[in-house]
């Protein structure tokens, strides 16, 4: 569910997932220049606070930041001084004013001890409220927030953000009870974002409000969060709380600082201590920076690795509860995360431990190695099951970094075939096929008739189907089944080898999964190109712009 994408913002592209840096003008910790040249590109700030000192004119000047600003209606702060409601309107048109790019309506906060009925009202209060707001926003060109609040109840949840989800907002922001956030409670942080990720459209940006801990973003992410903000770097910095990526230190119990960011690489906690309290906190709060901003580089590095999943699991032994959470989601979210997640991966998948089998990779190839009716026998592989022999070298289980080595048997190439394509596209094959083969004996090309129909890529043993390939996966499924169907107005350009966009696709097979080789037809069901699948089906229905098919020429 993880996923990196750039974000248009009216004032340049943002890199998600990514952290906005929350700056209280009046008290400010490290100036904006330096968060920026750090490498921080959003800066947020909260516009209750602006109004109440009667700053009017641009918060770009203000905050000395050209880039892009993303206000907070400031619910929180007003709430914590007693004032539960305000006129959204007002607010929305005074972020509009001091030419904020982010904006957001003015929501009611769900609290702990309000009863359903009482937070299903204020749900539905903060749904008009964005309705209301979408108009004024767009008419200047800006970026609207929808605040999903439910607290502690799902149903409020799932109402909230089913129906901010028909209003198409440019970012869904979950608030989460704060006390939830704050004390290790990860797992009601986990129902609300499984139940507004089930909800909103995938195509936006999906922001965790107040989550700023580096230590759960990896998680977090995991699950489909894009952005997150905090102020936290400041407040703990306040508080001598040096964030780390396995948890937060305290500056008077350190002897030396596990860090060797452009600020900690040459001093000691010793050192630190001895400064006045103003430089202490620039010090810490600029290291909790750094923190976050190299959690960040991980966590992106490691979706581009296809390995996120195995730096979330490391950084569950970090705390009991965030353990506990870890285990949790996979759980919990295990349908969608597997129906996101791509069917080809860049590098084996590494068996560490029990949690290894809550996997999407694992519980997917437990699924389709069901499929298979051909086998003549199988063998039980930890954490899988029994796997058919046949496709014993194919992904994930011939891509396996495990304690104990998975078997290699030799089988003849035509079993392996069938049993392939029973694995990946669930249609039984009868015909007998020819190969070609490397110098090292593996299975290159393969032929029916005399004619080739495509190959078997070295890395993970898949099928790469050409154009006759298709045709034979299409012959053996029954429609809608293995296709993706295209408008009449794309055909054209599709058979010229061009991609096909989201907006172009009619109707998909839902079975199909991100980066599957498949069959693209037209309304009549006559082939017109093959390609591989970029997004998963539900996401091919949230996007409109982007490409659904990559359509391979050849
Ligand atoms: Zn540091």
């Amino acid at each position: 569910m993880a996923r990196l994408s750039i974000w248009e913002t009216p004032r340049g592209r943002v890199e998600l997932p990514n952290m906005a840096v929350v700056v209280n003008p009046n008290l400010i910790s490290v100036p904006t220049n330096e968060i920026r040249e750090m490498g921080f590109q959003l800066i947020m700030t909260n516009s209750y606070i602006l109004r109440r000192r009667g700053f009017s004119g641009d918060v770009h000047n203000l905050l000395e930041h050209n880039g892009p600003v993303y206000t907070d209606s400031g619910a929180y702060q007003l709430f914590s001084r007693g004032i539960e409601d305000q006129d959204s309107i007002e607010i929305v048109r005074y972020q509009l004013e001091i030419n904020s790019d982010v904006i957001t309506p003015f929501d009611l906060l769900v609290m702990p001890w309000d009863s359903e009925e009482e937070a299903m009202r204020k749900a539905i209060e903060t749904v008009e409220r964005v309705k209301e707001a979408i108009p004024l926003v767009r008419e200047k060109g800006k970026l609207i927030v929808a605040p999903i609040q439910g607290g502690r109840h799902p149903k409020v949840r799932r109402k909230c953000a089913r129906e901010l989800g028909k209003l198409r907002a440019d970012v869904y922001a979950i608030g989460v009870v704060v006390p939830d956030l704050l004390e290790y409670n990860f797992k009601e942080v986990v129902d609300a974002i499984a139940i507004s990720k089930e909800e909103i459209p995938l195509s936006r940006p999906c922001h965790l409000f107040g989550a700023g801990h580096p230590m759960v973003l990896p998680l977090y992410v995991a699950l489909g969060c894009d952005l997150f903000d905090s102020a936290m770097y400041a407040i703990a910095a306040r508080d001598g709380r040096y964030l780390t990526h396995s948890g937060s230190l305290r500056l008077d119990e350190m002897e030396e600082f596990p860090c060797n960011c452009p600020v900690c690489y040459n001093k000691s906690p010793g050192e630190v201590s001895g400064w006045s309290k103003r430089k202490r906190e620039y010090f810490i709060s600029k290291h909790n920076l750094y923190s976050v901003l190299l959690e960040l580089k991980r966590i992106r590095e490691a979706i581009r690795r296809n390995r996120l999943l195995d730096l979330v699991l490391e950084r569950a032994n970090a705390h009991p509860m965030l353990k506990e959470a870890t285990l949790y989601s996979l759980k919990r979210l295990s349908v969608l995360m597997e129906e996101l997640d791509p069917l080809e991966k860049k590098s084996g998948l590494r068996h560490i431990g029990p949690e290894t089998s809550l996997r999407p990779e694992v519980r997917r190839a437990r699924r389709l190695i069901r499929r298979i009716r051909s086998t003549k026998s199988r063998i039980y592989v930890d954490p899988f099951g029994p796997v058919p022999i046949e496709i014993l070298k194919v992904y994930p289980f011939g891509q396996f970094v495990s304690p104990r080595e998975t078997p290699r048997l030799e089988v003849d190439p035509n079993s392996l075939f069938r049993a392939l394509m029973e694995y990946l596209y669930d249609v039984r094959i009868r015909e007998r096929f020819e190969f070609t083969f490397s110098k090292e004996g593996r299975i290159k090309d393969v032929i029916l008739n005399g004619e080739r129909i495509g190959s078997i890529r070295a890395k993970d043993h898949f099928f790469v189907p050409n154009i006759r390939g298709a045709r034979l996966i299409l012959e053996k499924s029954e429609y809608p089944r293995n296709r993706v169907i295209i408008k009449k107005e794309a055909e054209d350009f599709v058979s010229r080898g061009k991609s096909v966009f989201c907006k172009f696709v009619l109707d998909l097979d839902s079975e199909l999964r991100p980066m599957q080789y498949v069959p693209v037809v037209n309304e009549e069901d006559e082939l017109i190109a093959v390609g591989k699948l970029i997004l998963s089906p539900r996401e091919v229905f949230d996007f409109e712009r982007h490409v659904a098919v990559r359509v391979k020429r050849g």
